[in-house]
């Protein structure tokens, strides 16, 4: 599978918004995009005209790396999108955030969703009682994912009240911090993606 290795940090920088690739240090003064807030390479600072297709490119982009999706998975969520019923945007970012590794991420079990995804691949946690390592997988109204028992020393992660407590929890998650468990009270709504993405220029992107 092919993986980006160059550096993430270059990604927000490129896409002009945080994208809080690296988790805890997307806190700090480090932040690359803090420091320097301009598109990298020697004329990054240069102001140039956008068209109206770069913003669609580059909205696109954005919303694929948040999610840390490769292209051809972002667009096989796009084509099942447009074929479910409702507004093909919504359903977009619903499925998206439905990923298992973005619920662990959410659920304050990691503090980005790159190392979301690597907990759940080393198979850290269970999805209703069974092991599961897929990120990819999309949580259902109902699911309790949790860190087995024997898992929770080893466990990177446990901070979720932390986490939270800087995140927030989105209304249609629950979590039990002691019990390390988390339950999907319901599928998410545009509403509850609180993050700046406007999926009608990645519509009309995938449109032409
Ligand atoms: Fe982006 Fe985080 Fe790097 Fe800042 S520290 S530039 S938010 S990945």
């Amino acid at each position: 599978m092919a993986k980006y290795n160059d550096s993430k940090c270059r990604l927000c920088r490129r896409e002009g918004v945080k994208l809080m690739i690296k988790g805890d240090r997307c806190h700090t003064e480090k932040c690359a995009f803090d420091r320097r807030p301009y598109a990298p390479g020697q004329h990054g600072r240069a102001r140039k005209k956008i068209s109206d297709y770069a913003l669609q490119l580059r909205e696109k982009q954005k919303v694929r790396r948040i999610y840390g999706v490769l292209e051809r998975q972002f667009h096989t969520y796009f084509t099942k999108a447009d074929m479910a019923k409702g507004i093909t945007g919504h359903n977009l970012l619903i499925c998206l955030e439905r990923r298992l590794d973005n619920v662990v991420y959410r659920l304050g079990f990691a503090s980005s969703r790159q190392q979301a995804r690597q907990l759940v691949r080393h198979g850290l946690f269970t999805l209703n009682g069974r092991n599961v390592n897929i990120p990819s997988i999309l949580v259902r109204s109902g699911d309790v994912l949790e860190v087995p028992e024997k898992k929770r020393k080893t466990a990177l992660p446990i901070n979720a009240i932390q986490a939270i407590a800087r995140r927030g929890l989105p209304g249609w998650l629950e979590i039990d911090g002691t019990a390390f468990r988390g339950t999907v009270k319901a599928l998410p709504q545009r509403d509850d993606i609180q993050t700046p993405i406007n999926e009608d220029l990645i519509v009309e992107l995938y449109s032409k």
